[in-house]
Parts: structure tokens; C-alpha cells; sequence
């Protein structure tokens, strides 16, 4: 749609917009739990992952977070930047994004065709013949802004990664990115929805890999939330001994918490409430009962050995980690067609002259937080304002 839209800024330009599926934007109105945080504020100092980190860098330049924004408003959607960076429209509702998207569209020089799947695209003499089940079109200039394969369900897919094959482009592999991590550290279990704030580091073979800090959420089968989406990226790719060390209480020194816990012994309380009002209660008691402290003795009788087991617990819990969920509950794909393959600076192929690509379909993936939508408007602004660059009768 980004690149649809610029390339139509071009007058002389005829557009076609081809989608698979029955509306546009499916997938944009399932980001951000319903939000869509559709764009980061630091995009411009980083964030982005491939086998060449730097590559989405000019096309993040040429059309920054601001620039976006302001695009954005002029189509009439009005934004909130969290602290964070993190941006979101007003409204609070990812389906104002894509509104304000599909009315944009409407326009004289663009043709929008839903339920299209394009499933052939050759070149020829005049350009390219791009071929659906029934009916073909032909162009001078073709983008593939087919997205990648993570999100499954709503529309992530093999097609892109397979039309640019068919062109001599490479994929490198490709992996779940920004997605949940399985565990099977009986303790996860019984934490179930629960939410709480850490510090997690991702640890293999004892090295430290990744770390950061923020929201994690307990599921059945593991840890989810957006600390852990933050460390996702490559966790479990590879032989070796994965885990996640989990500090419960980051900004709070073993000393203090020691401190505190000797000082509950001079209460009445069990140990199942040894760290009631410190941390959520589920998760407190399946701490002291992880320290290997049984829930009805009494507080009173722990020795220090055994309350240095619970801070321990609290601020060093090592999960073992067995392997990511799968493409179809990640939000963004690691890997995709070999960036070396395209230049930067026009998002234009090296190997077939008139062809471009953007967004995630490319090996470009970014953090959580609004990245991956900020590289899908600056690549697709930059792919269809050089499409359109060209000479049109
Ligand atoms: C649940 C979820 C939440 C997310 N939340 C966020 C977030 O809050 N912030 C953020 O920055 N990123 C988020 N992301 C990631 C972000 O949505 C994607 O990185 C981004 O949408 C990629 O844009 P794209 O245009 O490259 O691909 P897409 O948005 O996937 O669009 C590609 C379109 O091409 C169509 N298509 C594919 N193949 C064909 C074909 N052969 N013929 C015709 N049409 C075709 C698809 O149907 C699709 O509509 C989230 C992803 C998911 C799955």
C-alpha cells in the first residue's frame, strides 16, 4: 500500500494494486494486540537485523519516522508517541491505519484488485506479465511486497520468497522472529497469564547471547511477552544448552531483599507467603517452592541458607529453553531474499533491472516496537517513488 501510494504520486503513473486476499491490510489490523504500534520514534538510530544490518538503514533515512508520521496525517490518521518511542494512532485501533490506508487508495490512477493471488510473474518484452489463476496483467515495473512467512493465519506466506526466485534472488534462512519461547521448566505451568516485570538474559552453553528488560508473560508452555519477544530473535537455532536467567526484582540489590526476608521471620506468617507484597502471589510462592521450601512451614523457620535460596530464585531463575513457537505465532520473519541482491538506495534489483521488493519479504527484520512497520512504509515509499521514477507516456 506504501508503495502503491507513492508511485502514484508519479500522475503519469498507472498503478495496480494485486492482494490475495478479500481485503487489504488484514495482517496490519491484527498488529499490536489490535493497536498497531506503527512505528518506533528511534528507528533512525538502529533496530534492524539480517545479514546486513545496515542496509534498511537509506531507506530509513530517506523516509524517517517523522516523514512517516507526517504522511500519515496528512491521509488524516492522528498518532500518540509512548515514552518508548513506540507510536500508535489516537484512536488507539489498528483499523484506522488500514481506513486511512484503503481511502488513500481511492484514486484515479490506481486499481485496486482483491482476491488476486498472483501465482506466476514473468518477464517480457514490454516489462513483466504477472499471472493469476484466471486473469494476467502486464507492467513496466513490478514490486513484490508480499510479506513475509511469519503470522501464518493472517496472511504470511511462502509467495514472495518464491515470485523472486523465480527472478535468480536467494533467500537465506528463514526463522521465527519477535515470537513466544517454549520452556519446559515445570514451573510455567502453574504461572499461567501471569505477568510481571524482569530482566531476562538468553544464556547458551553459559555465554550470555541477548538481555533486556520489560514485561513477561507466563504461558503453558513457556514464557511470552514483550521482553521475551525483545530476545527471541535466533534462541534455540543451533546446537547447546539454552536458557533465560529471569531477575524478578532488577533494581533491587540481594542485600535488601535478604535484609527484608530475615525480617519477616519475626512474623507469623507460612512460607507460601514469604514474598507477599514483593512479587505477584503465584509467582512468589512458586519462587519459595522452586528455592525448595515447603509451603506450610512457617516463616520463622527458615535458616539463612534457605532464605538465600528464595533471593536466589527471585533474582537468578534459570528456565531451560527447548525451542521457539513456530512461524504461524511469530510476528516477523528472520531472514528472506538476500539484501546484497537489491540496492538500498531504490530498493531496485541487481539482477533484473525494473524489479524492486520492501517490507519483510527482504532479509530485514526489526525489534519489537514499531520497527517492522516503519521498514514496510520506508522501503515501500522508497520502491514506488523509484518505480514510478521512469518515463510514462
Ligand atoms: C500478530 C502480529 C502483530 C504485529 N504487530 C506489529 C506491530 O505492532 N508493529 C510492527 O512494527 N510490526 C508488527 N508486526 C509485523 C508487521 O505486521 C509486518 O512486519 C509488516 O506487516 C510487513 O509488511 P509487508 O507489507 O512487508 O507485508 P504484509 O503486511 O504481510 O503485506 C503483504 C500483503 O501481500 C499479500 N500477498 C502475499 N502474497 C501475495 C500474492 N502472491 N498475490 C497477491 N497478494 C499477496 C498478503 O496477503 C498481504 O496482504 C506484527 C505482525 C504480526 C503477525
Amino acid at each position: 500500500m506504501a508503495a502503491a501510494l507513492a508511485a502514484s504520486e508519479n500522475p503519469q503513473a498507472h498503478v495496480i494494486l494485486l492482494e490475495r486476499q478479500a481485503r487489504v491490510g488484514r495482517k496490519l489490523s491484527a498488529t499490536g494486540n489490535g493497536r498497531c504500534n506503527l512505528s518506533n520514534l528511534h528507528a533512525l538510530e538502529g533496530g534492524y537485523h539480517g545479514d546486513d544490518p545496515a542496509f534498511a538503514k537509506a531507506a530509513i533515512n530517506a523516509f524517517s519516522p517523522k516523514e512517516t508520521l507526517d504522511w500519515f496525517r496528512k491521509m488524516g490518521l492522528f498518532t500518540v508517541a509512548e515514552e518508548s518511542g513506540r507510536v500508535y494512532p489516537y484512536s488507539d485501533q489498528a483499523n484506522s491505519v488500514v481506513d486511512v490506508l484503503r481511502f488513500a487508495l481511492n484514486k484515479p490512477n490506481i486499481t485496486l484488485i482483491t482476491g488476486f493471488e498472483v501465482a506466476k510473474v514473468k518477464k517480457s518484452a514490454q516489462g513483466f506479465t504477472v499471472e493469476g489463476p484466471e486473469q494476467s496483467y502486464t507492467c513496466d515495473k513490478l514490486i513484490v511486497a508480499c510479506g513475509g512467512l511469519a503470522g501464518t493465519k493472517l496472511g504470511g506466506s511462502m509467495s514472495g520468497y518464491k515470485l523472486l526466485r523465480g527472478f535468480g534472488h536467494h533467500v537465506t534462512k528463514l526463522r521465527p522472529a519477535l515470537v513466544q519461547i517454549k520452556s519446559d521448566w515445570n514451573g510455567a505451568v502453574s504461572l499461567k497469564g501471569v505477568r510481571c516485570n524482569c530482566h531476562a538474559q538468553i544464556l547458551r552453553d553459559g555465554a550470555a547471547v541477548a538481555e533486556s528488560s520489560g514485561e513477561l508473560q507466563w504461558t503453558e508452555y513457556g514464557i511470552s511477552g514483550p521482553v521475551i519477544f525483545e530476545i527471541s530473535r535466533d534462541v534455540c537455532q543451533g546446537a547447546g544448552q539454552w536458557l533465560c536467567r529471569l531477575d524478578f526484582m532488577p533494581d533491587i540489590g540481594r542485600e535488601v531483599l535478604l535484609e527484608e526476608l530475615k525480617r519477616r521471620r519475626g512474623t507469623s506468617a507460612l512460607a507460601e507467603d514469604l514474598l507477599t507484597g514483593i512479587l505477584h502471589n503465584r509467582l512468589g510462592r512458586v519462587l519459595t517452592q522452586t528455592a525448595g521450601i515447603k509451603n506450610q512451614r512457617t516463616v520463622a523457620s527458615l535458616k539463612d541458607w534457605e532464605l538465600e535460596q528464595v533471593v536466589d530464585a527471585v533474582k537468578c531463575l534459570e528456565v531451560a529453553l527447548t525451542e521457539t513457537m513456530g512461524m504461524d505465532s511469530a510476528q516477523v520473519t528472520a531472514g528472506g531474499i538476500v539484501t546484497a541482491e537489491f540496492d538500498p538506495q531504490t530498493m531496485q534489483s541487481r539482477l533484473v533491472p525494473c524489479l524492486y521488493a520492501c517490507g519483510e519479504v527482504l532479509d530485514v527484520d526489526g525489534d519489537c516496537g514499531g520497527y517492522n512497520l516503519q521498514w514496510a512504509w520506508s522501503s515501500g515509499r522508497v520502491a514506488g517513488y523509484h518505480a514510478a521514477e521512469g518515463n510514462y507516456d
